[in-house]
Formats: C-alpha cells, sequence, structure tokens
C-alpha cells in the first residue's frame, strides 16, 4: 500500500511501526471503590468531552455548515441529560462500581432500548450515544501514552500528531522516522523532525488507521512518499536510496569549514533554527555560522509555569556560549495561533492566528516580556546577541517593544547588572503589513529576518495547518516574491541587513530567487545548511539576479516552480 504526504524532513526509513494512538479501550469491572473518586472521574471525563464537542461543533459550523455540525450538537444533547449521566452516576454511587464499567453499563442499556425501536431517528441515536459514550469512556481511562523516551526496538513512528513535549523526550536514537496524519512543511512538527534529523512526512490524513503496529514500513522523507508491508524488492530499492542518501550526505561533510560564496565572491551567511539549548549540537555539526531563530516560546511551552528570569538567563547564556562569539538571534516570546501554554489561559478566540499572540500580548504583558528581556540582556555579555521581535504589524508596536528594551536597560544599570552594548534590534517580517512599511521600519531596526511560514499565510489568507487549502499555501506565489524583493530592498535603502528564518531559506528551489533578491543571511534547519552551501558555491549572484528577474514575470505560482524545479533538476 502507498500513501502519499508531504515531505518534511529528509532521508529514508526502513523499520517496523509503532502506532501511539491505539483505540481499542479495555473496560474492568471494579468493586468496592471509592466512590466520590469515582464520581469525580466521570464527571470531569464529561466535562471535557463536552467542551471538545462544543469546539468540534463550532468548527464543523463554520466550515462545513449547521446541517454537518448537527451530529455533535446531538452528541450534547446526549451529555446534558440528566437521565443519561446521572444514572451512570446513580450506578457508581448505588453499586460502588468504577466510573467506566458504570458508565459502558449505562451505555449498552441504552443502546439497545434505542435500537430495539421501531423508529429511524431513535436508532440513529444509538449510534450517538455509542459514539459520546466512547469518547468520555476515553478520557475516564486517559489516553494510553507510550513512553518515548524508553524505547526497546528500533521503530517508525505514527500518530496523528507529536507534541513538543513528545519530540522532546523522545529516544532518538530508536526513532527510524515520524509520519503523522496533520501537518504541513512549516508545522512545528516538520520542523522538528528536521531539527532532530529524523526522516519525516506529515498530513498523510489517516496514516494512523492504514498502518498497524508492527507493519513493515519504507518511507522517503523527501518525496513524501510511504509504503506500508513493501515486497522484498520495494525494500532493497530504499536500501538503496538510503546508501545514495548517506554518500551524498557524507560528500557534503567536505563543505564544512568552507566559506558560504558564490562564484563571483558574494557572500552570505549561513545561520541554523534551533528550539533549545540542546540543538545546538546539530546546529555546529552542520557548521552553522550562527543561530539565526532560536524560538524560545519552546522554554516556555516544555514547563509547568512561566520560566523565571533565572532559567531564562541560563538557557539564552547557554546558546551565546555555545556559539562562541557567532552571531545568534533570539526571537522573543511568540505564543499563541497554534501554539499555547497549558498554564496561561487564554480566551477562545474566533481566529487565534489573527488573534492576541506574540508581541501583541508581550506589550500587554509587559512583566512577562520584561522578564524576558532582562534575562536576554544579562545573558548578552556572553556573545553576540541579536533580539528580534515576532508579529510587528506596525511602527506603534516597534516603537513600543524598542521602549521597553530601554527601560530593561536602565533598570539593569540601576541594580549593577551588566549587558552587552552590542546587542542588534531587529524584527521579523511576516505580516504583510510590516513588509509594504518596510521602508519606515528599517529606519528604526538593525535587521529584518523574513519569516515566510507566515508571510505566506497572511499574504495569502491560507491558514498554514489547513490541509484542504494547502494547494494555495505556496513559497512561489508572485505576491509572497514581490513583497520579500520590496522587504530587502527597503532594509538595503537604509544599510540595514536581512535575512530570513522561514523554511523558504532553506530550500533549494527557494534559495536561488533569493541570492538574486541580495538577502543577507538565510536561516534553516540545520540539516539543510551543508546542501544550501553546495548550492550557493556553483551559481553567481549576477546569474542568479537575472534568473530572479524572469521569476517574476510570471503570473502564477505553478509557472515558477516548475521553472526552479528544471533549474535545479539541470544542476
Ligand atoms: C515564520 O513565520 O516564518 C517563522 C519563522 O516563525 P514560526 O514558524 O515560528 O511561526
Ligand atoms: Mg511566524
Amino acid at each position: 500500500m502507498e500513501i502519499k504526504g508531504i515531505g518534511a524532513s529528509p532521508g529514508i526509513a526502513i523499520g517496523k511501526a509503532l502506532v501511539l494512538e491505539h483505540k481499542e479501550m479495555v473496560i474492568e469491572k471494579k468493586e468496592n471503590v471509592n466512590v466520590e473518586v469515582e464520581v469525580e472521574k466521570l464527571n470531569s471525563a464529561v466535562d471535557i468531552s463536552k467542551k471538545e464537542l462544543s469546539a468540534v461543533k463550532e468548527k464543523v459550523a463554520k466550515e462545513l455548515g449547521e446541517e454537518e455540525a448537527e451530529i455533535f450538537g446531538a452528541h450534547l444533547l446526549v451529555l446534558e441529560d440528566p437521565e443519561f449521566i446521572g444514572e451512570a452516576e446513580n450506578k457508581i454511587k448505588n453499586e460502588s462500581l468504577n466510573a467506566e464499567y458504570a458508565l459502558n453499563e449505562v451505555k449498552d442499556m441504552f443502546v439497545s432500548i434505542f435500537e430495539s425501536m421501531d423508529n429511524d431517528y431513535m436508532r440513529e441515536r444509538a449510534a450517538d450515544v455509542k459514539d459520546v459514550t466512547n469518547r468520555v469512556l476515553r478520557h475516564i481511562l486517559g489516553i494510553k501514552i507510550i513512553d518515548l523516551s524508553n524505547l526497546s526496538d528500533e521503530v517508525v513512528l505514527i500518530a496523528h500528531d507529536l507534541t513538543p513535549s513528545d519530540t522532546a523526550t523522545m529516544d532518538k536514537k530508536k526513532v527510524l522516522g515520524f509520519l503523522t496524519n496533520i501537518g504541513g512543511r512549516t508545522s512545528h512538527t516538520a520542523i522538528m523532525s528536521r531539527t532532530l534529523e529524523i526522516p519525516a512526512i506529515v498530513g498523510l490524513s489517516d496514516v494512523t488507521d492504514k498502518v498497524k503496529d508492527s507493519d513493515m514500513i519504507v518511507f522517503d522523507g523527501d518525496k513524501g512518499i510511504v509504503i506500508v508491508s513493501p515486497e522484498e524488492d520495494v525494500v532493497a530499492e530504499y536500501q538503496e536510496k538510503k546508501r545514495i542518501f548517506e554518500e551524498d550526505k557524507k560528500a557534503l561533510e567536505l563543505l564544512k569549514g568552507q566559506p558560504s560564496v558564490t562564484t563571483d565572491k558574494k557572500h552570505v551567511e549561513l545561520a541554523g533554527n534551533i528550539g533549545t539549548p540542546n540543538d545546538l549540537e546539530g546546529l555546529i555539526n552542520n557548521d552553522a555560522e550562527g543561530v539565526g531563530l532560536y524560538r524560545t516560546e519552546f522554554l516556555y511551552m516544555d514547563s509547568d509555569e512561566f520560566p523565571s528570569e533565572e532559567i531564562q538567563f541560563e538557557a539564552y547564556k547557554k546558546v551565546l556560549e555555545g556559539m562562541k562569539g557567532k552571531p545568534v538571534v533570539i526571537r522573543t516570546l511568540d505564543i499563541g495561533g497554534d501554539k499555547k501554554l497549558s498554564y496561561f489561559e487564554m480566551e477562545e478566540e474566533m481566529n487565534p492566528f489573527l488573534g492576541y499572540r506574540a508581541i501583541r500580548l508581550c506589550l500587554d504583558r509587559t512583566d512577562i516580556f520584561k522578564t524576558q528581556l532582562r534575562a536576554l540582556f544579562r545573558a548578552s555579555v556572553y556573545g553576540k546577541l541579536r533580539i528580534m521581535f515576532p508579529m510587528i504589524s506596525s511602527l506603534e508596536e516597534l516603537l513600543a517593544a524598542k521602549a521597553i528594551c530601554e527601560e530593561v536597560k536602565s533598570d539593569l544599570k540601576a541594580e549593577g547588572l551588566g549587558y552587552s552594548d552590542d546587542v542588534e534590534i531587529g524584527m521579523m517580517i511576516e505580516i504583510p503589513s510590516a513588509a509594504v512599511i518596510s521602508d519606515l521600519l528599517a529606519k528604526h531596526v538593525d535587521f529584518f529576518s523574513i519569516g515566510t511560514n507566515d508571510l505566506i499565510q497572511y499574504t495569502c489568507a491560507v491558514d498554514r495547518m489547513n490541509q484542504k487549502i494547502s494547494y494555495l499555501y505556496n513559497q512561489f506565489n508572485p505576491a509572497v516574491l514581490r513583497l520579500i524583493k520590496m522587504v530587502i530592498k527597503n532594509a538595503h535603502a537604509e544599510g540595514k541587513w536581512v535575512g530570513m528564518c522561514g523554511e523558504s531559506a532553506g530550500d533549494q528551489m527557494m534559495i536561488p530567487i533569493l541570492l538574486g533578491f541580495g538577502l543577507d543571511e538565510f536561516s534553516m534547519s540545520p540539516i539543510s545548511i551543508l546542501r544550501a552551501r553546495r548550492l550557493i558555491n556553483s551559481v553567481s549572484e549576477k546569474d542568479m539576479q537575472a534568473l530572479s528577474d524572469k521569476v517574476l514575470e510570471f503570473g502564477t505560482a505553478k509557472e515558477i516552480e516548475s521553472y526552479m524545479k528544471d533549474f535545479i533538476a539541470r544542476r
């Protein structure tokens, strides 16, 4: 069986599947239980299920229409029916039974009553009762969690999605690859798989249903193709592909220590993106010339409370010291959208990607922002720090963020705490309004870093996580390319440098265009650095300028993409 998804991290994986979400539930009968504890278990599982159902209902109504959302409304009604949940509660109390067993019994009773009715409508209610009760039962039982930090065999992980804590704790030596149902090239699982240098394919829709534990899997993380239970000759073919991939990796090693320079001597900086100080190893191994993006939100996401100034200081210091004077761009907190903190309640929003997030949140909660800035400035004496603000959409925001930096510096000075005077202050360009006024913004920053992951999403009004419209999410969209060109030109006019830390910076088909536009710094998943250097070493800036002019003559992303595909294939 062949399944197609989105190639997220290059490399070939050959191994046995481990499916992270198991669906079967084991319901045991336990007697003489602590009744209060069991009632509480039931009620909290019902509450969580209600919340989930309301959210699903709202989403489905919005995306597919009210009628399709009805089913979830019916599920909610089951949970709100005192006769149903009340019956389960009585059973726990009267018979001292465990919550899951009591609920399952009540489910069976209702289902058989509904099913025996001579009425289609009522028979359909039986299916609702089954579905909704299974949801509650799963919560009572807790989702089965496989301890990824302690795997006995090498596996290909199959999951709906992986959380940052899954990827942070997993035993990387045992994980041959990841396959997930959801996600796109710029989703966090995809980015993480590249950082860990583990082959991965995302956006496979229902791979968790199609694959069973221990099924043999082969896949190509570049092409996005998975083969389940392959024939022997296919396994042999993939073994050969793996050999070629490893050989190329060895050839790339020879580029370590070499300059990132075009044939006509244009130097660029090839930096790496990291999520935690632990990612430094991969970055240094791949000969990064700096850190172009340290996504500090992982420090917040992997914690049970806001990380203290001290904890943050240690993390930033570690990265700055680890880079031994090479530049390090640290981005201030970028949560919101799809990135949530378990300990910080955010109001439900209709459009979280357009909502209260990143710099907007930091300018509102200056206590959170100042703690981070204090840690950053204190750490600045240990290396070459560049601070960058995410999601700036206006000059007002940039000036406000800079003013808070000044306040923090004067507080530190008053307290006798040192900081470097050479900290560069920059901002991300990931919102079209910022790109459009980049001439004005450039006067107030030391640098820009273009975040194409979001810039594409906001320019084209296409959710970067939504597979259904992923065909619209295209880095070659002429509108996106024009914005990038304009930003670089505007920054250069003010004598400022421009980097890019979105995934396009490491893309072989984008790099030639970006060189032509005059991009100064490319920051990417460390795994892409040496391949990028090989490409840059093989072209001239002059030719790439001509190429980028040519590319802008096309009216569609498709034409640009196929032009660039040809260009790379000819090399
Ligand atoms: C971007 O938007 O391009 C970016 C680098 O930020 P993130 O992927 O963390 O949103
Ligand atoms: Mg972004």
